[in-house]
């Protein structure tokens, strides 16, 4: 959500920038803006509501001569999105400007105090009070923009992570973080700053995460330095970046959704790789093993999640109950941190994000450590806050994910969590030895299979212009394919904004069944399981009543190919692999629907990629 880019060397500020912003688009932004100070020590701001390109085409006849700036997409959380309100803002002097991810909670607060001291206000942001703050409290107590920073952040409430540069002093940009994320780039005599490392990964390797409440100072020509609030100097750990360009590139496809999606079964293989060894006999998982005793006598295990992340937790509900028999309660992580959750030092809490830096997620992350528990955290991106806030955990090994509606990093999410219920289950030995070497050997043979159903992409094309115009959708499955069809009616909201409600199939007797008519779609996740027949029944409920029916069937089903409109035909797998193989006609049945409709899939309107606000 948002994006911040930085840079200060001897290169040209502004190319870099402007690549970082255009990086950072897949986050989800709604304008964009840059600060850039000159040679001769002028500072040039400019910013515009709309997308990166109009802030490119804003800036052609501009003065952008720098070799220091910051830049920022901004997601409106205060304040209407506008050029007014887009970042970076500046200074009542004109000295500073500062950009800003996260929400200023007390900013009312500290708006009136400044306006009482006679500050003038020039946006309706959160983000300004803190730019007029710094400079107020530099003006009062004649200290260094650092110590000014400081103390402001230390009278602010809530989340951020901020770039501040300063038009006297233009070797120099100051950051800091708390609970948003930023990381380093140290190239060769220059830094680079940015939300995450896409913007600069073709400039260096070599990387340093910013901490929680710490600042991080960076000179030309000096080495990087790392604070904490309290003003001590911390540690550098440079670490080298795990990512290559291409993965950040379309690669040949129209767009990143379609790229990810065609990409699961090498994702797929990536996940499972050295985690299934022994031809499926041995499976392992990071952070398990080293804490048998924590996962063996576990009374309960809490799944914490939001969106996507949140239906794969359900999956991994279902799978943690059948194969560790431990009881499992999955809770949407924005619910769990405000519903005084009880948890104990017996219980397991398991934190499940994409980008690792999921505001509600790391806050009820927080709490559940504050109590006791044990959390393993489940992420993709190496580095995020998550890996770090947690006692334990793992990555999904999907590669970045820039398409906001998430598709592989989902199919990644529940083959994770089947490891790590086949893990669990290995050291409770709640499984049968036979049975778990079986499932190893279908997890090997997974990738080729979803490969297979990727082959679908043309019937679901066609069968996608069929419904395009539709208003509403109803997906249905039980068990396994109850969280799948929750996902695959989130997938066609996300990205074609059609109305779609996913439902247990059996609990839409209890209401949905009333909208049921010709012009209402039902898609049926139905694959051969121990539900198969309930749901035969559901099928044949739907058609009573004129509803159209696509069914995701197993291969080789003729009873629900007599009832239904439309079969798409999937690989038989082991029950408890079925939503990986189901779930991908979905998301190439949004796709396509979404392209008919004319969408823009990767940056569907009001959506973020990573929710860093709560
Ligand atoms: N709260 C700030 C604003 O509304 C920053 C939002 C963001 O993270 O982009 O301007």
């Amino acid at each position: 959500m948002c994006g911040i880019v930085g840079y200060i060397g001897e290169g040209n500020a502004y190319n870099v920038l402007i690549g970082g912003l255009h990086r950072l688009e897949y986050r989800g932004y709604d304008s964009a803006g840059i600060a850039l100070v000159d040679d001769n020590g002028k500072l040039n701001i400019y910013k515009t509501l709309g997308k990166v390109q109009a802030l490119e085409n804003f800036c052609k006849d501009k003065n952008v001569e720098a070799r220091v700036g910051i830049a920022h997409t901004r997601w409106a959380t205060h304040g209407e999105p506008s050029d007014c309100n887009a970042h970076p803002h500046y200074s009542e002097d004109g000295n500073l400007a500062l950009v800003h991810n996260g929400t200023i909670e007390n900013y009312k607060v500290l708006k009136d105090a400044l306006v009482e001291h006679g500050r003038t206000f020039h946006s309706d942001t959160d983000t300004e009070v803190l730019v007029q703050l710094i400079e107020y409290i530099r003006v009062q107590n004649d200290c260094s923009l650092l110590d000014a920073v400081r103390e402001a952040l230390k009278q602010v409430v809530g989340a951020y992570a901020i770039a501040v540069i300063e038009k006297d002093n233009p070797d120099c940009i100051i950051a800091a973080r708390k609970s948003s994320p930023l990381v380093v780039g140290v190239g060769d005599g220059e830094f680079y700053l940015a939300s995450d490392a896409s913007p600069f990964v073709e400039f260096t390797d070599n990387v340093v995460y910013i901490k929680d409440e710490e600042i991080a100072l960076i000179r030309r020509g000096e080495p990087l330095k790392l604070l904490s609030f309290d003003n001590k100097e911390n540690e550098i750990d440079v670490k080298k970046l795990e990512m290559s360009i291409s993965q950040l590139e379309k690669g040949g496809y129209p767009h990143f959704m379609l790229k990810e999606i065609f990409e699961q079964p090498s994702t797929l293989l990536d996940c499972i790789r050295g985690r299934v060894v022994d031809k499926g006999r041995f499976v392992t998982l990071n952070g398990v093993n080293d804490n048998s005793e924590t996962f063996i006598n576990a009374k309960r295990i809490v799944i914490v999640a939001c969106g996507t992340s949140w239906h794969s937790a359900l999956i991994g509900k279902y799978l943690i109950q059948d194969m560790c028999k431990i009881p499992v309660v999955v809770e949407y992580a924005s619910e769990f941190r405000y519903s005084n959750p009880v948890i104990t030092h017996e219980d397991i809490v398991i934190a499940i994000s994409q980008s690792g830096e999921t505001a509600d997620t790391l806050a009820a992350i927080k709490i559940a450590r504050g109590m006791g528990a044990f959390v393993y955290g489940i992420s993709n991106v190496v580095g995020s806050s998550i890996p770090r806030e947690t006692h334990s955990g793992t990555y999904i090994h999907v590669g970045p994910e820039i398409g906001v509606a998430s598709t592989k990093a989902f199919t990644g999410q529940v083959m994770v969590l089947t490891l790590l219920a086949m893990t669990i289950a290995g050291l409770k030995k709640t499984l049968e030895p036979r049975y778990a070497e079986k499932l190893g050997e279908w997890i090997l043979k997974l990738p080729a299979l979803v490969e297979k159903v990727i082959e679908l992409a043309p019937d679901i094309e066609r069968l996608s212009l069929i419904y395009t115009y539709a208003r509403n959708f109803l997906y249905l499955g039980r068990g396994y394919s109850y969280p799948v069809a929750l996902e695959g009616a989130l997938k066609l909201k996300e990205i074609s904004y059609i109305h779609a409600e996913g439902y247990p199939a059996a609990e839409m007797k209890h209401g949905p069944i009333a909208l049921v008519d010709a012009e209402m779609p039902s898609v049926i996740v139905a694959p051969k399981d121990h539900l198969y027949d309930k749901i035969v029944s559901n099928v044949q409920q739907v058609k009573a009543r004129g509803g159209n029916i696509i069914a995701i069937v197993t291969e080789g089903d003729t009873t629900i190919r007599n009832i239904a409109d439309h079969v798409l035909e999937v690989p038989e797998v082991p029950e408890c692999l079925t939503p990986i193989i189901t779930s991908v006609p979905l998301q190439l049945l949004s796709y396509y629907i979404a392209i008919n409709k004319g969408k823009d899939v990767d940056m569907p309107r009001n959506l973020a990629k990573s929710v860093t606000v709560e």
